[in-house]
């Protein structure tokens, strides 16, 4: 067991994920909370077969509430020190993991960082064009949509 590592927990677009150990393997792994071994198998049969334990960080739990805070996905990301990820993953401001935590990235790093993503202006999403284009049509008829009103539409 573990003849190539363990498999070491990170997270990755807001995913527990581990890839296997095995060198040139190249298979990743959802893995469940508190998961403590992984075997290199996918549903379909695929895999090498690497057997190990996982490597979890002792403030898992604590990195996944930090993280779910985020608005984005995408932002959502955390590794250990040295882990391949950590040098290809950026802050939400732009820069290499690795670089501005060589040591890792601890729970108050992410908080710090969250302070900063709260400050950024909001891109504007799809659903948000679909509400200011019904809003626009309703003002056309002479409406405007007020939560406080019963029917939540009052005249222009
Ligand atoms: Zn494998």
């Amino acid at each position: 067991m573990d003849e190539h590592g363990p498999w070491i927990a990170h997270i990755n677009h807001g995913r527990w994920v581990a890839e296997c150990p095995r060198p040139r393997c190249g298979w990743a792994y959802l893995l469940k909370p508190d998961q403590g071994g992984q075997i290199c198998q996918t549903e379909q049969g695929d895999g090498c077969r690497y057997a190990g334990t996982v490597r979890w960080p002792g403030d898992a739990a604590a990195i996944s509430t930090e993280l779910a805070l985020r608005p984005v996905e995408a932002d959502r990301n955390w590794a250990p020190a040295g882990h391949p990820q950590t040098f290809r993953s950026r802050t939400p401001d732009g820069r290499v993991v690795a670089e501005v935590f060589p040591r890792g990235e601890t729970v108050a790093d992410l908080r710090r960082e969250n302070g900063t993503i709260e400050a950024l202006p909001p891109e504007p999403t799809t659903r948000d064009e679909t509400i200011e284009r019904a809003n626009a049509a309703l003002a056309d008829l002479g409406f405007v949509y007020d939560p406080a009103e019963p029917g939540h539409l009052r005249r222009l």
